[in-house]
Parts: C-alpha cells; sequence; structure tokens
C-alpha cells in the first residue's frame, strides 16, 4: 500500500518541503506521497483523527498549528515536549508521536555558522514565536550560559523565559524589552545574534537598524533568503546565514524518523533550491525568489563577502520573482 504523509497547515496551497520529501521518498525507493492539506485550526482535531489510519506514515506541521498540536498527539519527544511545538508526528501503530525537528535543523544551522570556531556562550535572540522556542531550547542545549530575549509583545518572551525556567535554571535566559538602546547595549556583550521574527520575511523591513549591529558577531536569521537584516549585518562586518539550512535539516530529519533511512542532503537541497526559483515558498513562509550560493553550499558568508573556508565570492542573488501566495 502506498503510504501517506501530510503537512497540516494554513494557509499552505504549495510548499519547499512537499518539493524535497516527495523527491527523497522517490529516490529512496520509499513508496510513499507528500500532501498538503490546508485544515484551519478548528478542522485540527479531524486531521489528527484520519492520521491514525493505517495509509498514514506521520505529518508535518506548520504555521499555525505547531502549539496547537502539542495536546493532541499521544506521545511528546523531550524536544516537542522542551519547546512545547510540534513540526513532525511519526506513528506508533495508531498512536502519534509529536516531534521538533526544527531543533536539530537550528543545531545544523548555528554548527556551520560557527564553522571551526569554539562554540559561543552568549546570544541574543529577536522574537518568541514558534521558531524562536527551537532556536532559543538548540542554544541552551547548545551549552550557551547567557541568552537575552527581545520581542515586540514583551509579555510573550516573558512566557517563553518562564516556559524554560527549569531548562534555563544552570544558565541566565532573560527576556528584554524592545528598546534600540537596550538592544544596542546587549550587542555589544554577545557573540551571537539571531533574527526569528518575520520581520523581513514579505518586505525590505529590518528588525534592527544597521548602525546598531557591531562588527564580528555571528548572525543567523530564520528566514529563508537574504534579508536586509543579513545584508546589514554583513556590511558591519559579521558572520551571516539564511534559514536555508534549517529548513534543509529539520526536513531531512522528519524523512529519517518517517523513514528510518538517512535523507539524500543534496538531492533534496536541490529540489528546494528548484522549487524556490519555481516560485514556490516554504510553508514556514519564506518567500521564493533569492539563490544564496554560499549558505545553500552550507557554508556561511564573512563581512569581506567570502566564504569562511575560500574566499570565493559570496552569492548576492537578486530576488528573482515575487512571492507566489500559499
Ligand atoms: P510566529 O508567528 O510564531 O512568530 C513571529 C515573531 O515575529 C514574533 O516574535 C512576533 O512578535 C514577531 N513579529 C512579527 N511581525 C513583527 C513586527 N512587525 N514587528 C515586531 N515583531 C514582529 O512565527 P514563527 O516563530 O513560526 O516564525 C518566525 C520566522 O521564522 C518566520 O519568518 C519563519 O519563516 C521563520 N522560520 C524559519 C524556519 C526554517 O526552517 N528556516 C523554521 C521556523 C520559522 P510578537 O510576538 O510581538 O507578535
Amino acid at each position: 500500500m502506498t503510504k501517506r504523509v501530510v503537512l497540516i497547515g494554513h494557509p499552505v496551497a504549495h510548499s519547499l518541503s512537499g518539493a524535497m520529501q516527495q523527491a527523497a521518498f522517490d529516490d529512496q525507493g520509499v513508496d510513499a506521497t507528500y500532501e498538503i492539506w490546508d485544515r484551519p485550526p478548528i478542522g485540527l482535531p479531524d486531521a489528527v483523527t484520519e492520521l491514525r489510519g493505517d495509509d498514514f506514515l506521520g505529518a508535518n506541521v506548520t504555521i499555525p498549528h505547531k502549539e496547537r498540536m502539542v495536546p493532541l498527539v499521544d506521545r511528546l519527544t523531550e524536544e516537542a515536549h522542551a519547546t512545547g511545538a510540534v513540526n513532525t508526528i511519526t506513528k506508533e501503530g495508531k498512536r502519534l508521536v509529536g516531534h521538533n525537528t526544527d531543533v536539530p535543523g537550528f543545531r545544523f544551522a548555528l554548527d556551520k555558522l560557527v564553522g571551526k570556531q569554539k562554540m559561543p556562550r552568549t546570544a541574543v535572540v529577536l522574537g518568541a514565536g514558534g521558531g524562536a522556542r527551537a532556536v532559543v531550547f538548540g542554544l541552551i542545549t547548545e551549552g550557551f550560559q547567557r541568552i537575552i530575549v527581545f520581542n515586540r509583545h514583551l509579555h510573550r518572551a516573558e512566557s517563553m523565559v518562564k516556559h524554560f525556567s527549569r531548562t534555563a535554571a544552570h544558565m541566565e535566559l532573560r527576556a528584554m524589552p524592545w528598546h534600540e538602546s537596550i538592544i544596542e547595549s546587549e550587542l555589544a556583550k554577545t557573540k551571537v545574534l539571531v533574527n526569528s521574527t518575520s520581520i523581513g520575511l514579505t518586505d525590505d523591513a529590518t528588525p534592527i537598524p544597521a548602525e546598531i549591529i557591531p562588527p564580528e558577531l555571528l548572525v543567523l536569521d530564520l528566514i529563508y533568503k537574504r534579508t536586509t537584516f543579513l545584508r546589514d549585518a554583513e556590511a558591519a562586518g559579521c558572520t551571516v546565514s539564511d534559514g536555508e539550512l534549517m529548513l534543509l535539516h529539520q526536513g531531512a530529519a522528519a524523512f529519517t524518523l518517517w523513514t528510518g533511512k538517512p535523507a539524500p542532503l543534496e538531492l533534496m537541497q536541490r529540489k528546494l533550491q528548484e522549487a524556490r526559483e519555481g516560485g514556490l515558498r516554504s510553508a514556514e513562509g519564506e518567500p521564493a525568489g533569492e539563490v544564496v550560493a554560499a549558505s545553500a553550499a552550507g557554508e556561511s558568508t564573512n563581512g569581506s563577502g567570502g566564504t569562511e573556508e575560500s574566499s570565493g565570492e559570496s552569492a548576492e542573488g537578486e530576488p528573482t520573482g515575487a512571492a507566489t501566495p500559499d
């Protein structure tokens, strides 16, 4: 019987995940189809009931359902429990297991960004949504000792900090109000800066002014394109990377959970890029259109425009077209 894997989101008409996962199933001889289910929140319980059927291998879960899925599955992995968000579901018979593969996806992106340097211990995180939860948990478990979270709505950052209070009991995790002067002063004390807001996703907006970005930071934007924020950070002399590796590796981890096979990473990366060039966008909302070859190769670019391991040109791809609405 052909097995089914579904991506549940709303809205989610097209997605980069479909392109990379179907290609991976076909390449690895897995008799399965990857389907897109656009289900509003009210339809989520019915979707979950359907998933218990024998023909399903599992699912991906995306905006806006990651947190809502937590009470609907039968078991949570440590990462899903710790983050309070589920982005992948596997089956144990009819029972559903909730995972969070954004966490290993983020860790992979962070490792590549840090490169051969020693893992830093201090980070500033912008944003407090589902993506930020994976980032903060990834940083805590990588051994960071000081993480400061800024969010437009301070109370959301404060609840996230509270959520992680036990996991972060041994270190300093704090929420601070979104004031430029406070952000600037914290940036002067940190090594890693992560944008996990959606600012810059659909336009040229940037979360913080270029002038307050100090040189030599390691800067990651979860958004899957070369944002104004990344351009500013690179111009300031920082080492930067976009969200492509996180997207690729969360997908690769999900593929392995469903199939028990190693993911064909190069193929999945190629399919991601082809789909993006073809105008699709990720279910996470990342617009299609830019090719960032350096980060696509798993390397971060530094302020001089070269990669960490070569002095070759960094890709400065221009948008090739408007995003297709999901
Ligand atoms: P959420 O909707 O859960 O959170 C959005 C965040 O952005 C919140 O912190 C929100 O602040 C902030 N924000 C949005 N608009 C503004 C604004 N105008 N001014 C200030 N803050 C704003 O989304 P996610 O956390 O799931 O996703 C966030 C980003 O991360 C998206 O761009 C998504 O594409 C990306 N992502 C990428 C992944 C990858 O694999 N590369 C994986 C997951 C996410 P507030 O709480 O105050 O509203």
